[in-house]
Formats: structure tokens, C-alpha cells, sequence
């Protein structure tokens, strides 16, 4: 590999690989590094599935990046056979006095309706008896109406990484992979980046380090970000007729806003009986890293999870946990993102949009980058995510 690159992307996960995937694609230079040989269980882009949605309760600002993201992905799946995003439609639930606020947003679900109006996503909104009739896996609370809409669903993460790439490789892109990097610094015209293996310069940077990115900060910066452990489950349907109500025919996405201390989140089943159905709630409250995180998911914890969240509104799961993953959350105040360039290193860009809802938007993000470092299209200073 030559020591001289056009573009350096320290981290290949969601961004990173979007990102080198669209650099390869307009002939830069480029190196993507990576500690692990990403897809990995490690960092934040793992768990089978994540939710897209373009009415974004968090704010209008987000539609453009998940719209753009659906493009990508189908061009990537016609381009690879692999299947990456099914659209199989999205509910925000919510109900009278129930807790309404989601990701740092007061109103979430007339916040999702605005997106949508914005967006110009056509959409219906459903009352208890209409979801009641239409989804007769959830134990709808009296009150609860809803958001819906069509072009909503799910990406799968790891095969997005997998073909952004592969794609990136055969179209030149080197990729460093299982080699950490251990510092960058910016001289003059290039920056200089340092792994445990090697030396490489470059013209630019891009640091797309996830849960990693804090401990790269000065403290100033790094406490800005907080990581936070969250853990997927599986539950097992308790027959094949109740697992069928999960299918994604029939099934969407859903956020829906219990009445209980965290709302939920979750997907249709995308395998057999004993793959289980995927659902998770949100915890803000335990600080960590990606060094110190337990990665083990206890009894006591998966049965709190059944009691509280999956028994009383998913009436056809059982207590059985097929499966559990613990994943991370890099949180910014208010559920925001940020992309920008490096306050001391105008050659460096940093990239951490997760808060918990990142990946629907990563195709896109990684196409902004690539176009930042090279026609040096710089976002207003408007930009929603400086
Ligand atoms: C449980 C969970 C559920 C989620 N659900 C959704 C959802 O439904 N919808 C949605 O849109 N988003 C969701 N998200 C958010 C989304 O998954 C993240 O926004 C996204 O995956 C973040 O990608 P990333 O590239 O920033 O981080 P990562 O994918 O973790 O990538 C960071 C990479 O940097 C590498 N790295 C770090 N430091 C170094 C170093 N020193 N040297 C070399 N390499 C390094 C790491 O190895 C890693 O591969 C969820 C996240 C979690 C955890």
C-alpha cells in the first residue's frame, strides 16, 4: 500500500464505510482504517436491523439524509444482489398522557407528522380501535392513536457495511483493516495518521470512530458525547400463528410510546419461530465505554425486560429470549449529530451522527463527507449538525 493518500477514513462502520464507498466512487485516493474487520459486534452497526424512516419525529432537518440513504441502498443492492431495505411501513404510537417526549423531542409524534408534511411523505393517522383491528400483536392501550406510513422499514446494517466495502475495494479503495490507530496530527498541508502497524499521510481526514471518538478528544470536546450500553432482544412467538402476526407483510416498524418508563422500539421477524422477534427500549442514565462496557446481558435483566415492556403489550411473546446483543449509543444533547470539521484541525472531519437513530441516515452522510473533502462543498454555516 502507498503512505500517501487523498483521503484517510479512520473507522469503517456505518459512516465510515458510506463514506470510503463514495470516495472510491469518485476517484479519490483513498484508505479506509479500521481496529476490527468490520461488519463487527463491537461498536454501534450491528443487531440484523435498524429502523428508516424519512418523517423524522427528531426534526425536518433529517428527511434529505435518510430519502438519499433509500437511493443509495437501492443502487448498492442492484449492484450486489444483496438484499438491504425493506420497506414494510412505520407506526409512531402514542397515547393521552403517556409519556411523549423521544429522543429529546417533546412531542414526538406530532413532531413526525410535521416531518412528514415537510418531507412530503403521505402518511394516515390511526386511532386505538383502527390499530387494534389492523395489528393484533400489540395490546393497544386505549387512547393510543398513531402515525403511519408506507415508505418506511428497515436497512440491515451489517450488509450494508459488507457492500459499501466490497464495492469501495474493487473500485480501488485500500482498506487497513484489524489495525488501530493510535494518533492523528496535522502539519502543514497533510495529517498525519499513526497505527499500531504503520504511518500513512494524507490530504484530509475523516474520523468516523463511533464510540471511540470521545477518547480521541480534548476533554472539552469529548464531553460532548456520551456513550451509552443498550441491549437488543429476541423473544421467541409463543406459537407459529402468533409469530406469523409478526411477519413483514403484515407487520411495520414501530416506536411506540408505553405507559411505562421507557418506550419501545422493534421490527417484524425476519427469520423462523426460533429466531424471534426483535424489540429494545432506550437507556440514557449509565455512562460508559466502548473498553468498559459489560457485554453480557444478565437473567435479571433480560426477565425485567419481559415484565415490564414485552408480557403486557406483546401478548403472542413469550418469556423466552432466544438471542440478546449489546450495542452502543454515542448520545449528543438533544439526540443530535455531529459533523464538522475538527475546531483545531481544519483538515480533519468528524462524523458522529448516531444518538440512537444514525444508521437510516449513513448513505447519505457518507455521500456529504466524500463531497466535503473533495469539491470541498462545505455545509452552510446553518448547517443543522456543526
Ligand atoms: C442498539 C442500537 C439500536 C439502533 N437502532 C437504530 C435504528 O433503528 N435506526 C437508526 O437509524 N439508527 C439506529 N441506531 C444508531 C446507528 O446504528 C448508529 O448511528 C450507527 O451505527 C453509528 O455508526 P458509526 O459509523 O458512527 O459507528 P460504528 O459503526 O461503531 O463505527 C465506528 C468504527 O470505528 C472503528 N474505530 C474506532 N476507533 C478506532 C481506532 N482507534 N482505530 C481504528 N478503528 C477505530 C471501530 O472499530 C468501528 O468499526 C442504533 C444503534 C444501536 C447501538
Amino acid at each position: 500500500m502507498p503512505d500517501t493518500y487523498d483521503v484517510i477514513v479512520l473507522g469503517l462502520g456505518a459512516m465510515g464505510a458510506a463514506a470510503t464507498y463514495q470516495l472510491a466512487k469518485r476517484g479519490a485516493k483513498v484508505l479506509g482504517i479500521d481496529q476490527y474487520a468490520p461488519p463487527h459486534e463491537f461498536g454501534s452497526t450491528h443487531g440484523d436491523t435498524r429502523i428508516t424512516r424519512i418523517a423524522c419525529g427528531e426534526g425536518p432537518e433529517y428527511s434529505a439524509f435518510a430519502a438519499r440513504s433509500h437511493e443509495i441502498w437501492r443502487e448498492l443492492e442492484a449492484e450486489t444482489g444483496l438484499d438491504l431495505l425493506t420497506q414494510n411501513g412505520y407506526l409512531a404510537i402514542s397515547g393521552a398522557g403517556q409519556r411523549s417526549a423521544n429522543h429529546g423531542v417533546a412531542r414526538f409524534l406530532d413532531a413526525t407528522v410535521a416531518a412528514a408534511k415537510s418531507a412530503k411523505v403521505s402518511y394516515e393517522l390511526l386511532d386505538s380501535a383502527a390499530l387494534r383491528q389492523r395489528y393484533p400483536a400489540l395490546n393497544i392501550v386505549e387512547g393510543d392513536a398513531a402515525y403511519h406510513d408506507t415508505v418506511s422499514g428497515f436497512v440491515r446494517p451489517e450488509r450494508c457495511v459488507e457492500a459499501q466495502l466490497k464495492t469501495a475495494a474493487a473500485l480501488g479503495a485500500d482498506l487497513a483493516l484489524n489495525e488501530k490507530v493510535v494518533s492523528f496530527t496535522q502539519d502543514g498541508s497533510s495529517v498525519t495518521v499513526k497505527t499500531d502497524k504503520d504511518t500513512y499521510r494524507a490530504s484530509q481526514l475523516i474520523v468516523a470512530a463511533g464510540a471511540w471518538l470521545p477518547g480521541m478528544l480534548k476533554p472539552d470536546l469529548a464531553s460532548r458525547f456520551m456513550v451509552t450500553r443498550q441491549v437488543l432482544y429476541w423473544f421467541r412467538a409463543r406459537s407459529e400463528d402468533a409469530h406469523a402476526l409478526f411477519s413483514p407483510e403484515r407487520f411495520p416498524v414501530y416506536i411506540w410510546q408505553l405507559p411505562a418508563p421507557q418506550s419501545i422500539y422493534g421490527f417484524p421477524a425476519t427469520g423462523g419461530l426460533e429466531d424471534g422477534v426483535k424489540l429494545a427500549t432506550e437507556q440514557y442514565d449509565v455512562a460508559t465505554t466502548p473498553e468498559q462496557v459489560s457485554r453480557t446481558v444478565g437473567p435479571d435483566e433480560v426477565r425485567e425486560m419481559y415484565e415490564t415492556y414485552v408480557e403486557p403489550f406483546f401478548p403472542g411473546l413469550s418469556p423466552t429470549c432466544v438471542r440478546h446483543k449489546v450495542c452502543l449509543y454515542t448520545w449528543v444533547d438533544g439526540a443530535r449529530f455531529v459533523i464538522d470539521r475538527h475546531p483545531d484541525f481544519q483538515r480533519v472531519i468528524v462524523a458522529s451522527p448516531c444518538s440512537g437513530h444514525g444508521f437510516k441516515h449513513s448513505a447519505g452522510v457518507g455521500e456529504l463527507l466524500a463531497e466535503m473533502v473533495t469539491s470541498d462543498r462545505k455545509p452552510d454555516p446553518l448547517f443543522a449538525f456543526s
